[in-house]
């Protein structure tokens, strides 16, 4: 038993040799500590490896990379084997460890450069007139020399040899049809490729064997349409202006990727899974077909913001417009919501296993495989698109996957995702693919890159000039920089919860977050952020906080004059209403988002104990919250539910005036006008609906108010207009219930 624990320990120690981390070290040594080098502690070891993208099917590689970090001479033939005896994930991650070796296998640079400098000439040599197969061949001579981790390079290093890089990537997949495919709410570490061996993925792992992977991919917030409005503009949202869910809208001065393709021809269409996307927040500009109308499908759950269509119906959407091809190329985007919660995958990719209970007391492992679940299920209607496309369309088509953000699943106490700015929510999987551009799978693991690229990449491979004063850069033309950080940001922080607004740059190695307590962190060590390293001793740091707060300050303050001239309070918030807020207020906010994360839970939690009636207990809790923290906006939403619940109508409109003045929505707006409409206050409530439909003339919400208010007074006539209108501009949210009014305004003769 002695030999086999020296065994046993020994085997932990060579794994925690190639992956140092301070978390799994403290973990070992406390598992040696209670149990010994049992089976069960080596299980524990694995689980606790998990997180660092180590599988049981991948010892072998980590084997050999170990070994081959003793042995460098023999690096390459041992991933060869590697390669060899490996799927497409084996393939993947050897591809990375590869890589990693490279950088430090000095005997071989020498060598290498030559080969590549040969190979670079050669294929400069031959653009920009080539055929298809040279175009592939180039390219992949371009990803040896631009420094790309290459399946089957040979070891080698960036050089600083002069290159044309432009000419050698512009206009690669010229006329290629682009599909970019965005699946909500997917860390990077829930798809295969990336190296969760519980994550199921194999379309997008068959993406990414004919594509190249970005191992480290980085979104500009956690938040669906500031992330989506980046994606599609290359612009971060400090250029973009977009930072909400609901409130925000991209503005029409802003010019789409849809917009630009379809300006060179390309029929452009997009088909979205979720309201939040809906083309009144400004991202349908330049498609010709927008599928947003999530009602007529029947299939379309969820409440306000998260009404949702399933990933089943966003193919057959997709496959039906595809149906109706022209000649010209195509530009489709795909947007899968499905993994965002509540996680409710069919069940048949649940393999076996039980939902969580989500009452019951929270289980981490549990509440993951539903999610995993979720991704599953939208993969595989992915792969029915892809396999509705068929090999001839794909071999022409640029594929872009990638995710708009990630999940916390629990992660620095946050358990979906918005508020914070850690990996969990922030690495994403990004993946080109085509098979004739990139025939073997290539992980690009020595660059950062954001969704703010994507743009000006696509662009650069159908031969587009990008727009001047992008963010983002073309992936495949620039040299990797490991002094390039992506900017990303919550603000979310402050107009949810009254709290700072947090600030990010991530680099390929270490990451610093502006927080009332920076942050910063050494990811090469450190990839779960637990060991905060900022410090006036820490010159990086203070660096990475000079530039993040010079890039901030560039942008133009929230502009509050206007607002002031406002005497009316009415007035201010009435103001705000049309999502017209687009600037960024910088000095608002003092409480630091990781210290109040967990009273975001409590009054989830105390939203879910209203559900289920238990008033005193959920009052109990929002009280604690806002004795915390009174500028809280979420804290008086739910306080607001409670009282609504109990029909104390005055405390109610007491909460939602305290809502509306820290952080206006028409949300908040429609909930005002119905619990006056509750105290019979019909003739007041009319008049501020009537103001509001100025602002809002096309939320259905309102128009529905209006209806209720003038049905009240007896104007039926003019509240069948309503909710005519409701029906027609928001049938999504509206619709039920407008046509039950139209209903009875019909029995009734009217
Ligand atoms: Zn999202």
């Amino acid at each position: 038993m002695a030999s086999d624990d020296a065994r046993i320990e020994a085997y932990i120690r060579k794994r925690l040799e190639s992956f140092p981390t301070p978390d799994l070290t403290t973990r070992l040594e406390a598992l040696f500590v209670r149990t010994g080098c049992s089976d069960e502690a080596l299980a524990s070891v694995e689980t606790a490896l998990f997180p660092h993208s180590l599988h049981r099917d991948f010892l072998m590689v980590q084997d050999q990379c170990a070994l081959a970090k003793e042995q460098r001479d023999g690096t390459r033939e041992l991933f060869r084997r590697a390669f060899e005896a490996a799927p497409v994930r084996a393939a993947c991650m050897a591809s990375e460890q590869l890589s990693a070796l490279r950088i430090e296998a000095p005997a071989s640079r020498g060598a290498a450069s030559r080969r590549r400098t040969a190979r670079l000439r050669h294929s400069a040599d031959r653009c920009p007139a080539m055929s298809r197969p040279s175009r592939s061949s180039t390219l992949l001579a371009l990803l040896a020399c631009l420094g790309f981790a290459c399946s089957e390079a040979e070891p080698s290093r960036p050089t600083k040899v002069s290159v044309p890089q432009r000419d050698a990537s512009f206009g690669m997949a010229r006329g290629f049809n682009v599909l970019v495919v965005t699946f909500d709410t997917v860390r990077a570490d829930a798809v295969g490729c990336y190296g969760d061996p519980r994550a199921l993925t194999p379309n997008i792992d068959r993406l990414a064997s004919r594509g190249v992977r970005f191992a480290r991919a980085i979104a500009p917030a956690p938040t669906t349409l500031p992330s989506h409005s980046t994606l599609f503009t290359g612009l971060d949202p400090l250029s973009h202006g977009v930072h909400n869910n609901g409130t925000f809208r991209l503005g029409e001065e802003r010019t789409t990727l849809a917009e630009l393709l379809s300006g060179q021809g390309y029929r452009t269409g997009a088909v979205i899974g979720a309201f939040v996307l809906e083309k009144r927040y400004g991202l349908a500009q330049g498609f010709d077909d927008y599928e947003d109308d999530l009602h007529a499908d029947g299939a379309a759950k969820g409440a306000a913001h998260f009404v949702e269509r399933d990933a089943r119906t966003v193919t057959d959407r997709a496959v039906a417009w595809l149906a109706r091809r022209e000649e010209r190329p195509f530009f489709l985007w795909t947007h899968y919501f499905d993994a965002h919660v509540p996680y409710a995958a069919p069940e048949e990719f649940l393999r076996g296993k039980p939902r969580r209970d989500i009452q019951g007391p929270w289980d981490a492992e549990a509440n993951r495989r539903d999610y995993l679940a979720e991704v599953t299920y939208a993969d595989h209607e992915l792969g029915r698109l892809l396999d509705t496309l068929g090999e001839e369309t794909l071999a022409r088509t640029l594929v872009v996957f990638t995710a708009d953000h990630g999940e916390g699943l629990g992660e620095h106490g946050e358990y979906t995702h918005s508020r914070l700015i850690y990996e969990g929510s922030l690495r994403v999987p990004l993946v080109f693919s085509n098979a004739a551009l990139f025939p073997a799978p290539r992980v690009a693991s020595d660059r950062i890159a954001g969704l703010v690229d994507v743009v000006p990449t696509v662009l650069e491979l159908l031969g587009v000039v990008p727009p001047a004063g992008l963010d983002g850069i073309g992936l495949f033309a620039e040299r990797p920089d490991a002094a390039r950080a992506i900017y990303s940001e919550s603000l979310v922080t402050l107009f949810n919860h009254g709290w700072a607004p947090l600030y990010g740059y991530t680099r390929l190695g270490d990451k610093f977050i502006l927080a009332p307590r920076p942050e910063y962190y050494d990811l090469r060590t450190d990839g779960g952020e637990r060991r905060n390293l900022f410090g006036p001793t820490q010159p990086v740091a203070q660096e990475l906080s000079r530039a993040l707060r010079e890039r901030i300050a560039r942008v133009k303050p929230l502009d509050r004059s206007a607002e002031a001239v406002l005497s009316d309070d009415d007035e201010r918030w009435l103001s705000q209403l049309g999502y017209s807020r687009s600037s960024v207020p910088l000095d608002a906010g003092k409480l630091d988002p990781k210290d109040m994360i967990v009273t975001w839970a409590v009054l989830t939690n105390a939203g879910a104990m209203v559900e289920r009636r238990e008033f005193d207990q959920a009052q109990r809790e929002v009280d604690a919250v806002l004795a915390r923290n009174p500028g809280d906006p979420f804290a008086w939403e739910v306080a607001y539910t409670v009282h609504y619940a109990r029909k104390d109508w005055a405390k109610a409109e007491e909460c939602l005036l305290r809502l509306l003045e820290l952080n206006p929505s028409a949300e908040a707006f429609v909930r005002l006008a119905t619990v006056m409409i509750e105290q019979g206050r019909l003739v007041e409530c009319l008049a501020l609906l009537d103001r509001a439909a100025g602002e809002l003339p096309d939320h259905g919400e309102v128009c529905m108010s209006r209806g209720e208010c003038l049905y009240r007074l007896g104007r039926r006539a003019e509240a069948r207009d309503q909710f005519e209108r409701a029906l027609r501009v928001d049938p999504v949210r509206c619709g039920t219930r407008a046509s039950a009014a139209l209903a009875k305004l019909a029995s009734e003769g009217h």
